[in-house]
């Protein structure tokens, strides 16, 4: 099912997002809901609170639009977090919940990712290039920050 994206400024965006704690049918139903979402977009990937859920989760496929013949990869990630990150790198970086809004920003150039699938399951996977881009992007909504305070705080000369 689709689900609307929010966009900004509604205060749903900005909402601290709790750990997700139970992996039932409900969740696995929500994370089908987003990726079905995020593909209509089209977008690299979406987070819970673009949809009004205040949840630690975002579905992430940034192959998709690249691969000639759309090949979808889709990932679900429950309580994420970056273990390690190395490098930087400069990407022209948008938002589905700030249409129109581009700005080049600066991000590390590879990350290493700890986090849960959609039944709980640990894993762990490195990134790099584009995708270790757009999951700093993801992993940002989950803490209320969107592409407009990077560029503010870019603007004002830091990172
Ligand atoms: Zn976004």
């Amino acid at each position: 099912m689709l689900l609307p994206i929010i966009l900004h400024p509604d205060p749903r965006l900005r909402a601290p997002c709790a750990g997700v704690t139970s992996f039932d049918d409900g969740l696995r139903t929500l994370a089908a809901d987003m990726t079905e979402t995020m593909y209509a977009a089209p977008g690299l990937g979406l987070a819970a609170p673009q949809v009004g859920r205040a949840l630690r989760l975002f579905v992430f496929d940034p192959w998709h639009l690249d691969d000639a013949d759309g090949t979808r990869r889709p990932l679900v990630l429950a309580n994420p977090e970056i273990v390690r990150s190395v490098g930087t790198q400069r990407l022209e970086e948008g938002c589905l919940s700030l249409p129109g809004i581009y700005e080049v920003i600066e991000r590390a150039g590879s990350v290493v990712v700890r986090a849960q699938d959609g039944h709980g399951v640990p894993f762990e996977r490195s990134f790099d290039g584009l995708a270790a881009f757009a999951l700093q992007h993801e992993l940002d909504h989950l803490d209320g920050i969107l592409l407009i305070d990077r560029i503010v705080a870019k603007l004002r000369g830091r990172r």
